[in-house]
């Protein structure tokens, strides 16, 4: 198998002491590509520095919302530069967040801002955080989308089938994470069967949400990607097989990624 975690924290103090072997044992589950996402700029620049070091783990750079502080606006110019380094792949993760209430909503949306402009001009993709504000995300999305395209993924999905939809028309990409394995989650699974195959991701956002059947073990790491990989497999009727080759193409693609040769 050939599987892409396009989100994790291996800067998380719980992974980054042992990061190797985590991406080794990710290696041996079948996830040959991971994408290291930064949270803010400190974060962001392990993030770089990881890719840089270790095979296989590309990332990305961006503050998110519940990281945004006093001192963001003046870090800003650090995410801006990294997002030139070689390994960068995307802008993110960034987004609003209306469930915590670590930064004001308004400053939520002018840093949002920063990064929708950023990654249209490094024309890389966003990564998109969104909890408990889906109108208030669509028409931030929809007035982005005038500006020029947007493409990009929105992670960890737990919105419902409508406003997966309405990411969809954006163009944009779904992600889901171990939340779809979990056993309550029956309209999130009913969500995911629905999302047209060459729009899908796979992500763990190690070190949370860890998948059925270790669900609550910490730290989640890639290597239980494969969890949720059967669980969708599962829902979406197909060969688990198939729905790796899937979901892998369309990271390669979004991503701009090159795997290692022998693993394609
Ligand atoms: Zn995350």
């Amino acid at each position: 198998m050939n599987l892409v975690d396009t989100h994790a924290h291996l800067d998380a103090e719980q992974l980054t002491p042992q990061v190797e072997a985590v991406v080794a044992r990710a290696r041996a589950a079948g996830i040959r590509t991971i994408i290291t996402i930064g949270t803010s700029a400190s974060s962001s620049e392990q993030a770089v520095a990881l890719a840089d070091r270790l095979d296989g783990i590309y990332a990305a750079v961006g503050i998110q919302p519940n990281e945004l502080d006093t001192r963001s606006i003046d870090e800003w110019p650090r995410i801006v530069e990294l997002a030139r380094a070689d390994r960068v792949c995307a802008i993110g993760e960034t987004g609003l967040d209306a469930y915590w209430d670590f930064a004001p909503m308004e400053y939520q949306l002018a840093m949002f801002d920063r990064h929708l402009w950023l990654a249209l001009e490094t024309e890389l993709p966003i990564v998109i955080h969104m909890r408990d504000c889906g109108d208030l995300m669509l028409s931030v999305l929809r007035v982005a989308a005038e500006r020029g395209p947007l493409c990009g993924v929105m992670h960890s999905f737990t919105g419902d089938a409508g406003l997966a939809e309405r990411c969809l028309e954006l163009g944009l990409h779904i992600s889901f994470a171990g939340m779809v394995t979990f056993k309550s989650a029956t309209d999130l699974r009913e969500t995911a069967s629905r999302i047209p195959a060459d729009r899908l991701l796979l992500e763990t956002d190690s070190p949370y949400l860890t998948p059925h059947p270790h669900r609550g073990r910490r730290p989640n790491e890639p290597a239980m990607l494969v969890h949720t990989a059967c669980c969708l497999a599962e829902v979406r009727d197909v060969s688990v097989e198939q729905l790796a080759r899937q979901t892998t193409d369309n990271a390669m693609r979004l991503f701009g990624l090159s795997g290692p040769a022998e693993a394609r």
